[in-house]
């Protein structure tokens, strides 16, 4: 089974009011949805763009994934996000192929979605999430 389509870019910024600014900008558009997800550790703001979406990433705290990614990398991409139709179906699938993801279940994440992320080692440098609406 092929993942459907790029859901959304996700970037990590070191200062999200900034970054929203810069963004608005940009895009010429303001973002339609910010969602704090405690259990990552992150506030995401959502930008849409044409039929994707800009995810930014900031850190709720020091212990967030994103603050290590910021300590480790600096502001960037921060991962690639893949649509998947049967988000378990795919892990197995992943899984039978050698990857190693990041969770054994599906997680819930930002915009009513459950996610899995796949080790950047195995996915040539790039965190890879899959993403399913949890409603499907
Ligand atoms: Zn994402």
């Amino acid at each position: 089974m092929a993942l459907l389509f790029v859901e959304h870019i996700g970037i990590a910024v070191a200062h999200l009011e900034e970054a929203v600014t810069r963004y608005t900008k940009l895009l010429g558009v303001p973002p339609y949805a910010e969602e704090e997800v405690p259990s990552e550790g992150v506030k995401t703001v959502f930008f849409r763009c044409g039929s994707h979406k800009i995810e930014l990433l900031g850190a709720l705290h020091q212990n967030s994934p994103i603050a290590k990614f910021l300590a480790k990398r600096g502001e960037g991409v921060h991962h690639i996000a893949y649509r998947s139709s049967d988000i378990r179906a795919d892990m197995v699938r992943l899984k039978n192929e050698g990857f190693q993801l990041l969770s054994e279940e599906p997680r819930p994440g930002a915009e009513n979605m459950w996610v899995c992320f796949v080790h950047p080692r195995d996915c040539q440098g790039v965190l890879t999430e899959l993403c399913q609406p949890r409603e499907e």
